[in-house]
């Protein structure tokens, strides 16, 4: 008997939502596995593939903590306007109040949508492909960690070819498996 064949799309890595998760406040790996734990348990998104945390020195304002920085996969029948703001709530929940922050400053916990797909959205509240991706190691490595062929949706340059300019920024992976 010939073997089932499986309709099911398989998720090409350039087909899914790739997100950045940031903290420099307190727990910080604690608030990340938080976030990803609420990413896990919502009904409308799947986690397919996390990174390593890195250790990163702050960027912009660099008078403050040191972040831990990893990437997520997800795959996702919400809009992007819908994640962002189911995003937001997590942040909430992991305790950002963005009504006392600084822009740039610290962070309890900060979950940025890089990539949808190879969907390009530029309205005043969301920017896809996420406007600093390719200037921030911290957002680049993990991301490559976990998709190392990606190319960027709007450039359609390799992402990985965007790496050695930002090589100077300090950044130390922490592996964990
Ligand atoms: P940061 O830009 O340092 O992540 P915030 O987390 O405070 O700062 O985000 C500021 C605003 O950026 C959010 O209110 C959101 O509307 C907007 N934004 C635009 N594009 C994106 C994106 N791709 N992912 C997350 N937030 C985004
Ligand atoms: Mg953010």
């Amino acid at each position: 008997m010939l073997p089932r064949v499986s309709l099911r799309k398989k998720n090409l890595p350039s087909d899914l939502t790739y997100l950045s998760l940031g903290s420099n406040l307190g727990d910080r790996q604690g608030r990340l596995l938080a976030a990803l734990q609420s990413l896990t348990r919502h009904s409308q998104i799947d986690l397919i593939r996390s990174s390593d945390f890195y250790e990163t020195a702050p960027q912009d304002v660099t008078d403050q903590p040191w972040f831990l920085n990893m990437a997520a996969a997800i795959t996702t029948r919400l809009s992007p306007t819908e994640l962002l703001s189911v995003l937001q709530d997590i942040e909430r929940a992991g305790g950002r109040d963005r009504s006392i922050s600084i822009a740039r400053g610290p962070r309890s916990i900060d979950i940025d949508i890089l990539l949808y797909g190879s969907l390009i959205v530029d309205t005043p509240g969301l920017t896809i492909p996420h406007p600093r991706l390719t200037v921030r190691r911290f957002v680049l490595e993990p991301l490559l960690e976990i998709a190392p062929d990606l190319v960027h949706p709007v450039t359609g340059q390799a992402l990985g070819e965007y790496l050695p300019d930002v090589a100077e920024q300090p950044l130390h992976r922490i592996c964990l498996r």
